[in-house]
């Protein structure tokens, strides 16, 4: 059976970033770079002053004398004339320097005295002054292709008149539940029912990655119903499914995608949980069938489709990021596969603590309550003491205890 490493590397290998498409800045939020972008003007476009206060030539200012004030500068409102040597203008946060001054003083280091100034203290030669081009010359490159746009990147392109980028759209993934007992949420259960609950976890778990989801409902364990609904998701960048990959009875689903044309890539990892996820293409498309038992199919998720989703997307790096910390409590080894524990990240003075959740049942949804990493642990691995340090697969890193 494939280890987890072999199996992920098989999904990367066979997944392209999407085809770049050209949006504007503002609807770029969170997606990835397709082109390298470099600046079209300097940046401060001119000398301005850093501070609320007053410019001059530092080499005309003596301790002893007064500058009269000649003129003032603002921001949006630039004096355009030369101050000659020996005077000063008023000159507020980001507005031009004029001609003939080289240095600014804030307001509260100038005694003010009718139409003239006199410094409080001494200053040095070019203070609080922004120069131009000092944060970037035209043609410096900003971005490198590849790079994920957060908040501060957009800011920064924004500032460099970059209207329209050219991104790796956000994938689109189509999710099926599968299952004779699954009802919608908002449904009553009835005997022998539990509500869809895999599609809402994958779905939020999803959309935080950068998915935007096609939910495509709940096929009945039916060759018709199975194909029918696997049809309406052969349009999206990515499929899945839940439930029905196992060797039950009614574990139908890796029939209907061969129905469908798939090729499969793999079947069966040797992890725990999620052990019979399957993966394979239909066409161009990705396609997973994710176990049905809440915690496999979070874990899969997690493990597999995750990263699959990212390099669609255009990340460099899809893998879930890995971070070093030290286990809470006791952690037993001695697994026949390798094993994923759900768990919490407390932070303490120096780094992490990992908790793994006391409750790993792959058919319970309460592992992942409060959980935001994965701690791998290998196969014949000793028994871990509390204390140890070890490295988890990071889903995201807590706000702080008792934010959320
Ligand atoms: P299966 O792999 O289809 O045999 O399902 C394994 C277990 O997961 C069964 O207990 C199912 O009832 C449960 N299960 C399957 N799909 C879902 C789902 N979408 N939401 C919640 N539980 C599910
Ligand atoms: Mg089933």
């Amino acid at each position: 059976m494939l280890s987890y490493d072999e199996a992920i590397k098989l999904v990367l290998d066979n997944i392209a970033p999407l085809p770049a498409v050209e949006k504007p800045l503002d609807e770029a939020g969170g997606l990835v770079l397709a082109e390298a972008i470099n600046a079209r003007w300097d940046m401060p476009p001119a000398d301005n002053s850093a501070m609320d206060g007053f410019a001059f030539d530092f080499n005309s200012w003596s301790a002893a004398t007064a500058l009269p004030v000649i003129g003032r500068s603002y921001a949006g409102h630039p004096l355009n004339e030369s101050v000659p040597s020996g005077s000063a203008v008023r000159i507020m946060t980001g507005a031009p320097l004029p001609d003939g001054c080289d240095t600014v003083v804030p307001l509260e280091q100038v005694e003010e005295n009718g139409d003239s100034i006199q410094l409080l203290k001494g200053c040095k030669p070019l203070q609080h002054v922004r120069f131009a081009a000092e944060e970037f010359h035209r043609g410096d490159l900003l971005l490198q292709t590849g790079t994920c746009l957060r908040a501060g990147e957009i800011g920064l392109l924004a500032a460099a008149g970059i209207a329209r980028i050219l991104v790796h759209p956000a994938p689109k993934v189509a999710i099926l539940s599968t299952g004779d007992e699954l009802v919608d949420l908002g449904e009553q259960p009835g005997p022998g029912q539990i509500v869809n609950s895999n599609l809402h976890l994958l779905s939020a778990r999803l959309r935080e990655s950068g998915a935007e989801v096609i939910p495509l409902g709940i096929a009945l364990d039916d060759e018709a119903d199975l194909d029918q609904r696997l049809q309406l998701g052969l349009q999206a960048d990515l499929l899945l499914t839940s439930g029905g990959v196992s060797v039950g009875d009614k574990d139908q689903v890796q029939d209907a995608f061969v129905r469908n044309g798939f090729e499969k890539i793999f079947w069966k990892v040797a992890i725990k949980p999620g052990k019979p996820v399957l993966f394979g293409k239909i066409g161009p498309q990705p396609v997973f069938g994710l176990p049905g038992n809440p915690a496999s199919s979070a874990a899969t998720c997690e493990l597999f489709t995750i990263p699959a989703l990212r390099r669609l997307a255009g990340h460099q790096d899809p893998l879930p990021p890995r971070l070093k910390v030290r286990l809470a409590a006791p952690v037993k080894g001695g697994g026949k596969r390798q094993t994923f524990l759900w768990g919490s990240l407390h932070p303490e003075s120096d780094g992490y603590l990992f908790t793994a959740s006391n409750r790993q049942g792959s058919g319970q949804n309460r592992s992942l309550q409060r959980a935001n990493a994965l701690l791998p642990v290998a196969v014949d691995s000793p028994d871990l003491e509390s204390g140890t340090l070890v490295e988890v697969l990071l889903m995201r890193l807590p706000a702080g205890e008792g934010i959320y």
